[in-house]
């Protein structure tokens, strides 16, 4: 029997467009085929449980291979799968699955207009083998017991012609002759590491067999997972026969479980499949290891495991961070029915998560659509939200059954859930009442905690602390009045601290430098007299105009009050407002739209003299004095920069100037001055 056809699209050859909308990613053509060849085999051993091909044995051993011979430059793809009727390869090849082809083309070649992005070229098939073979052939046997074997072969994306076949083992090979596009996958390593990429967890076992020139001899097989065979050997031999090539019974060989015996390079049964009950604290771990390449084992990990009203299966992880402030990044590995699709996804998978390490296997997704229309897929919403809700439960079942523990995690994964509560505010709902503060009193509260505990000295307000270092002085005077601070001090807290706010409208949060009414500052046993209180304001009036012309700041605020903490000359403050503008201002000073904005703000900075301190009493005393003090000018200055550097960071002429008071200060001290 010999057929022949033409296989055209808009009559132009099918080779040239699919090379050049699928260029980049040419190593899919494995991924379609492999997984082609997983499907033949799947499908049979339905086909068998179904009791409809009682004539193959119940305990055959099914396989994909693939062959490659990089002297002929011919790579194969084998299966002992359903194989293919002579009407099938019509029906699958000429015209289901060219149709699925060209409907795929038409699709990508969109993304020129858009950003049609169609996620890892699926559903390309059959025809990506194209993409680097300028000829390809299928011989395939039917399982059907009365099949006779057929020939399918095409030389250049046009016309294939179709005859009787060879074959005489049940199942199909595809062989492809590898054009230069196609050469870099005749390399056994490249060609390795494309099938680890795409097949690691398809569920057939895949076995690679590299055709050398001089074929490795019989009684020396190789230790690793690849079989040196001759050409034909590759593709005539059965499994019992390949065993025997190597040496061994098959008995023998899975007895010893020697390193000769042949291993498949995937894992068929990946854990995720496996029910959570039967799964063991060491195989996540040594998955975890093996998927993602960390040494380092996982904090914890959630194993989805979902089958209506929709098909989920995967494994979050919980990585450990190595830093404090690692700028963490994750990978999310999505698979369709064990056929790995891409990493990171953000249409599909919620974004929060692309900060965790993890697999998911959704084979209901409709992949074959482009991202944009992925990303409004109903399918998609329902998967995120189940996905939160088991992110959120795990966290609450975690926090209630071990907090100490919890809370030896808290730094690690603090900052992915502060990060997801603002991008998932469902996620805040469910697991607010298990965030935690880490305080300056070295424990860990919940908001809920934090604001029960200092309830009697300041209702309803949360302080923070967004750098220690430079904070330190504000956080010691806290802790002499025995109150305590959230320490804040990662990026994602900035924009925290206002999602707080946000959500709990009867809460302000406020830097630890904010505000001292109500917490740092003696609270008067009695209303002042008139007298006291109009001399406290004449005297206010003096250091406010002795502070801004030592200071060349006419817009200085300076006000006296009586601080609880003695040793405390001086603190500046700037509300909350204020200094959450001067961020924005930091963060978008060069945008010309806020420019103009910014011009009109002006910081309110407020230098809060402590009555109490003996050096502001001195400054205080001598403003009064017909000649002032000399050194009061001096005296000033430094107390103003002392207070300056608990606030921010100084610029460098202010440093400069500091260093040099300083000094000079010392030498007086010292008496060295003449
Ligand atoms: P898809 O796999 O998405 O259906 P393909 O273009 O990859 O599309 O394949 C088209 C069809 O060809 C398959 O559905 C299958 O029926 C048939 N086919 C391809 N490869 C094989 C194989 N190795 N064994 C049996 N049938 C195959």
């Amino acid at each position: 029997m010999n057929e022949t056809g033409n296989l055209s699209m808009n009559s132009e050859n099918f080779l040239p467009i699919i090379k050049k909308w699928l260029y980049t990613d040419k190593d899919i053509f494995l991924r379609e085929l492999v997984s082609n060849a997983c499907d033949a085999v799947t499908k049979l051993k339905k086909l068998m449980l179904m009791g409809e091909a009682d004539h193959i044995p119940a305990d055959e051993t099914f396989f994909v291979r693939v062959v490659v011979n990089p002297k002929e430059k011919i790579l194969q793809i084998v299966d002992n799968g359903i194989g293919m009727t002579h009407e099938e390869i019509k029906k699958y090849i000429n015209q289901i699955a060219f149709s699925g082809a060209a409907d795929f083309l038409a699709k990508y070649q969109e993304k020129t207009e858009g950003d049609q992005e169609i996620i890892g070229h699926f559903g390309l098939g059959f025809y990506s083998a194209f993409m680097v073979a300028n000829k390809v052939e299928i011989d395939t046997l039917s399982y059907q017991p009365d099949a006779a074997a057929a020939k399918w072969s095409c030389a250049d994306g046009i016309d294939y012609e179709m005859t009787d076949g060879t074959r005489t083992e049940r199942g199909t090979t595809i062989t492809l002759y590898v054009s230069e596009d196609g050469e870099e996958f005749l390399d056994e390593s490249k060609l390795y590491e494309t099938l680890q990429k795409y097949c690691a967890f398809m569920p057939v076992p895949i076995f690679v067999d590299v055709i050398s020139e001089e074929d490795a001899p019989a009684d020396e097989p190789s230790q690793d997972n690849t079989i040196h065979l001759s050409a034909e050997e590759a593709t005539s031999l059965s499994k019992e026969e390949l065993l025997e090539k190597v040496g061994k019974t098959e008995e023998e060989s899975e007895a010893e479980a020697a390193p000769e015996e042949p291993k498949p390079l995937n894992d068929p049964f990946p854990l995720w499949l496996k029910q959570p009950k039967d799964c063991t604290e060491e195989e996540y771990k040594a998955f975890y290891h093996k998927v993602f390449f960390d040494l380092n084992d996982p904090l914890f990990w959630i194993h989805l495991n979902m089958d209506y009203p929709f098909r989920l299966k995967g494994i979050l992880y919980f990585p450990k961070l190595a830093e404090q402030m690692d700028i963490v990044e994750g990978q999310i590995k999505l698979y369709s029915n064990q056929v790995y699709i891409a990493d990171n996804i953000k249409e599909v998978v919620p974004e929060f998560l692309l900060l965790l390490k993890g697999v998911l296997d959704c084979p209901d997704m409709p992949l074959n659509v482009s991202r944009s229309a992925l990303q409004n897929d109903g399918y998609v919403e329902k998967m995120n939200s189940y996905i939160t809700k088991k992110v959120a439960d795990k966290l609450n079942q975690l926090f209630k059954s071990d907090r100490t523990a919890y809370e030896g995690f808290w730094d690690d994964i603090g900052m992915f859930f502060k990060y997801g509560c603002m991008r998932e505010e469902s996620l805040y709902d469910k697991i607010k009442d298990a965030l935690l503060f880490k305080t300056t009193d070295g424990v860990y509260e919940t908001i809920s905690e934090y604001l029960e505990k200092n309830k009697e000295k300041h209702e309803n307000k949360i302080f923070f602390v967004s750098d220690e270092n430079q904070q330190a002085q504000y956080i010691r005077m806290f802790r002499e009045q025995g109150l305590e601070a959230a320490i804040l001090t990662s990026p994602v807290d900035k924009p925290f601290v206002s999602f707080l706010e946000y959500k709990n409208p009867g809460v302000k949060v406020q830097r630890i430098d904010a505000d001292i009414a109500d917490t740092l500052q003696e609270k008067a046993e009695t209303e002042d007299s008139e007298a006291k209180k109009q001399a406290d304001a004449y005297a206010a009036t003096q250091m406010e105009t002795l502070f801004r012309r030592v200071v060349g700041n006419e817009q200085l605020t300076v006000k006296i009050e009586p601080l609880k903490a003695q040793h405390v000359s001086a603190v500046m403050l700037l509300s909350e407002e204020s200094r959450r503008m001067l961020e924005m201002m930091e963060a978008y000073g060069n945008n010309d739209m806020y420019k103009a904005m910014f011009a009109q703000v002006k910081p309110e900075e407020t230098l809060v003299l402590n009555k109490n301190n003996k050096l502001i009493q001195f400054l205080l005393a001598s403003a009064g004095k017909d000649a002032p003090d000399a050194d009061s000018d001096m005296i000033c200055r430094q107390v103003y920069d002392l207070a300056l550097m608990s606030h921010r960071s100084l610029t460098s002429e202010e440093m400069t100037a500091f260093i040099d008071r300083s000094s000079r200060i010392l030498e007086k001290l010292a008496e060295l001055e003449q």
